[in-house]
């Protein structure tokens, strides 16, 4: 297989995947950490090698090493290996699905932006999630299919959400919430951006959103568990819940996403005794002013492009020190409100209305 974001969080978890059961690597993708990736090098002997930039490529110890995202789109294209692990985070991981998708591969998909921009121009159907909570309704779903006839139906779906680092923060201290104290999650341990998203609960806006392309409806809903013991819940038509429960480790869904088939103990259950009890919230728009757009977000799906495009400009200026954590929140929900009517017909649209919101961005409201 191809492991792109190899060193970040996901793609870590996915080579420890690929230990464990010797799975051959084809090529390795990453950005700047060289120190990792070079290591990575070693141990798995990938035949190609592509990083961010030239900088980087030249502390990477590999003969053919390649650089920036033609490179990128080119290996995809050049690879024998029927899967592609698109473990990027952001926008860097849009161009990639949609070139693996062109080439015909199977993807196991973590960059979880890429639907929320262009779920509409994506063959979900060759698309494994590499995301806890829809790993969980997958798991759901097919387990119930597999006794219950097709007439036994799923009537709604849930994802669970941590509610993030800052979730037990009094509101006023909300605002002066500082980088430090946003990456400060309860439950997982993930990339900085994710972790931020988790904290404005952006992430479930996204999650919402990438249940919809994936389980092509759009009867599904969030509310906080606060151990994330539970990451999602099937409601069925003849009044039964089921729900999935496991602990917070990646290396579950990407087991799946990789193997298709999975019969090893990847984690230890949960022991329910020790956890002892759960406590359940509903997420509140007064606390995570971005869940006011939920309904709107799920009705036009286009929207998505603004919202997560408004979000990573927020999301690098908040890293630079120069706009407040609250800041990220009152930025999409302007965007949205200043391109709500816009409409998306085809892939090169999406990098359009990039370009426009970020224009917008920069001049007209930080
Ligand atoms: P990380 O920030 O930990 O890792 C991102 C990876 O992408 C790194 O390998 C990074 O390289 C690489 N990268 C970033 N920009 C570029 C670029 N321009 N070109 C090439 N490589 C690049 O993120 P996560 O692993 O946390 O998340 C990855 C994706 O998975 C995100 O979309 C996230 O939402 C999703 N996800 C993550 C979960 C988690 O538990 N972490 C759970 C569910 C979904 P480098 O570090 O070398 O610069």
């Amino acid at each position: 297989m191809v492991v792109l974001g190899s060193t970040g969080s996901i793609g870590v978890n996915t080579l420890e995947i690929a230990r464990r059961y010797s799975l051959e690597i084809e090529a390795l993708a990453a950005g700047n950490n060289f120190e990792l990736l070079n290591k990575q090098i070693k141990e798995f002997s990938p035949k190609y090698v592509v990083v961010k930039d030239k900088k980087t490529a030249e502390k990477i110890e590999f003969k053919d090493v390649l650089y920036g995202e033609e490179a990128l789109l080119e290996i995809i294209e050049r690879v024998k290996s029927p899967l592609i692990v698109n473990a990027l985070v952001g926008d860097a991981g849009l161009k990639p699905t949609l070139k693996a998708q062109e080439c015909n591969k199977k993807i196991a998909l973590a960059n979880k932006e890429s639907l929320v921009n262009a779920g509409k121009f994506i063959d979900t159907a060759k698309i494994t999630p590499v995301d806890s909570e829809h790993f969980a309704l997958w798991y759901l779903l097919n387990e119930k299919s597999k006794v219950k006839s097709e007439k036994c139906n799923a009537k709604k779906l849930y994802i669970t959400a941590s509610g993030g680092a800052l979730r037990d923060w009094d509101m006023e201290d909300i605002k002066k919430a500082t980088l430090k104290d946003v990456l400060n999650h309860p439950n997982w341990s993930m990339g900085v951006k994710i972790t931020i998203d988790s904290a404005t609960m952006v992430n479930k806006l996204f999650e919402l959103l990438e249940a919809k392309w994936l389980f092509n409806t759009s009867d599904i809903d969030a509310f906080i568990e606060t151990k994330s013991v539970i990451h999602a819940l099937v409601e069925w038509n003849d009044g039964s819940t089921t729900a999935h429960i496991s602990k917070t480790d990646m290396k579950l869904p990407i087991a799946y996403a990789v193997m298709d088939e999975v019969c090893d103990e990847i984690l230890e259950p949960v022991n329910l005794l020790e956890v002892g009890n759960l406590e359940f919230r509903k997420i509140e728009p007064q606390r995570y002013p971005v869940w006011d757009i939920k309904d709107l977000l799920l009705e036009k799906p286009d929207l998505g492009v603004i919202v997560n495009t408004a979000n990573e400009f927020a999301i690098e200026r908040f890293l630079q020190n120069k706009i407040s954590f609250s800041a990220i929140s009152s930025t999409i929900l302007q965007a949205v409100k200043k391109f709500e009517n816009i409409d998306i017909n085809n892939i090169e649209d999406i990098f359009e209305v990039k370009k426009e919101v970020k224009v917008w961005c920069e001049s007209d409201f930080i």
